[in-house]
């Protein structure tokens, strides 16, 4: 077996940012050492300068594979990923054909991923209308937890369930012990808005924020809450965007109910009052609100009550943005980011005054946690997988179409200047990522939840 040791000035382990020296043997982490403590056998990369951050993990991603891996595909979510510093995906149910509500689906997902993957990926299992008897055998066979819609999720192949659907399915998924991944929006506020607005102009970003008001949130997290007291499973708000559930949120965890949460980059990064009409590159649901909200969801952050940061990559083909149209109603709603989620993230924590330490945290130890991998992923530790990204906190960059690498270089962020660069990620051991390059073979695998440990698919 090799043995490397990774050498900065600035590493991020789980008891601070100093210089270090990660040794590894194989594809894990052996020790965390100081530089002066690395014995001849070992071949060193020194990165001097740069900060080296465990690799991120990204548990809410739309791959669309197999079914309709011409919005995506493995080979390029995971790319995409690669670049942006992340080393885990793991893919949301809906959007690919099957969707991951059987287990005969999620064999099909394993035959498409094979060989294709740049990095580990895992993917969650679907819970709709009419498969509670799949959701025993779905965490058999290795998915980490579970995503639901409580509204329409505008695809075919997958269902939203009805609180009397979730009644029957919850005592399944509680007795997997495994997280529930909510969609937190009731279709009853949104229904009400949206007839109010039956004449209105589609092309306006405040039409479309009207249609989907801060109360279906808010209504639909109530729900889940009152569900999660009764049920007693884990549950998992998915990429909340109203700041005005936050109290509610704070209060559920200080009343020792089993709830995390997440938002995602775009949320804390675009603001409804600069979303110009016919932008619908910035449609997504629920919807971007305003400024004033945006900083309480860092605030959210600041305080505990949210958890992590995923991206919410849900790309489509160009043509589905409807960016000739400019129509908010009949546009795809999704927001790719994979590749510069980190870098935005970064540009926005580091002038409110977060480190490196909190976007470990927010983006891979939280999200590892999640998905059921945080004993081998999401901290730079020993006995860890050997994953990293070599990040430069000081440099910068315009984002261009050819540093995407999704499949469509669709992005509403396309001349954004932004701060931190991705130098190079390591994935158990081994350069996925190298400066504009993506050496050798795909690596990555299938890391299977809990004691079923990673298989070799
Ligand atoms: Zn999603």
């Amino acid at each position: 077996m090799e043995l490397q040791a990774f050498v900065a000035r600035r590493v991020v382990t789980p008891e601070g940012i100093r210089p270090a020296a990660i040794l590894v043997d194989g594809e894990r982490i052996k020790a965390v050492v100081a530089p002066d403590q690395i014995s001849d056998r070992y071949k060193v990369h020194d990165f001097g300068d740069a900060a080296i951050l465990p690799g991120l993990v990204d548990s809410h991603v739309h791959i669309n594979d197999p079914g309709r891996a011409e919005w995506e595909g493995f080979e390029t979510a995971t790319r995409a990923a690669a670049a942006g510093g992340y080393t885990m995906l793991v893919d949301m149910p809906l959007n690919c054909l099957p969707a991951t509500t059987t287990v005969a689906a999620l064999h099909a997902k394993r035959a498409a991923a094979h060989g294709k993957c740049r990095v580990d990926w895992a993917a969650w299992g679907g819970v709709v209308h009419d498969n509670e008897a799949e959701i025993g055998a779905l965490a058999a066979a290795g998915v980490p937890g579970f995503k639901c819609f409580l509204v329409n999720p505008g695809i075919d192949g997958f269902t939203m369930v009805t609180e009397q659907q979730l009644r029957s399915a919850l005592p399944h998924v509680a007795r997997t012990g495994l997280p529930l991944l909510v969609h937190a929006e009731l279709p009853g506020p949104i229904d009400r808005a949206t007839e109010t607005l039956a004449n209105a102009d589609w092309s306006r970003y405040s039409t479309y924020l009207q249609s989907r008001p801060d109360e279906a949130e808010l209504a639909a997290i109530r729900l889940m809450l009152e569900l999660c007291r009764e049920y007693g499973f884990r549950l998992h708000i998915v990429h909340l965007s109203t700041s005005q559930a936050l109290p509610e949120l704070c209060a559920a965890r200080a009343e020792g109910l089993s709830v995390s949460v997440e938002t995602c980059p775009h949320y804390l990064h675009l603001g409804a009052e600069s979303i110009a009409d016919g932008a619908t590159l910035r449609k997504c649901a629920p919807p971007v609100r305003s400024r004033e909200n945006c900083e309480k969801l860092w605030q959210g952050l600041r305080d505990g009550t949210i958890d992590m940061v995923v991206t919410d990559h849900s790309p489509c083909p160009p043509t589905m943005k409807g960016l000739a149209e400019g129509n908010f109603r009949t546009a795809w709603g999704g927001i790719a980011s994979l590749s510069v989620a980190l870098p935005m993230i970064w540009t926005e924590a580091s002038r409110r005054g977060f480190t490196l330490l909190d976007l470990a945290r927010w983006m891979a130890a939280g999200p590892a946690q999640l998905a059921g991998c945080g004993t081998h992923k999401g901290h730079i530790a020993a006995g860890y997988d050997a994953d990293f990204v070599v990040f430069d906190p000081e440099g910068e960059f315009i984002v261009t179409e050819d540093k995407l690498y999704y499949r469509h270089p669709v992005s509403p962020y396309l001349g954004e200047t932004l701060r931190g660069v991705v130098k190079t990620t390591y994935l158990r051991g081994n350069p996925a990522f190298v400066a504009g390059e993506f050496p050798g073979e795909p690596g990555g695998r299938e890391y299977i939840a809990d004691s079923r440990r990673q298989s070799t698919l």
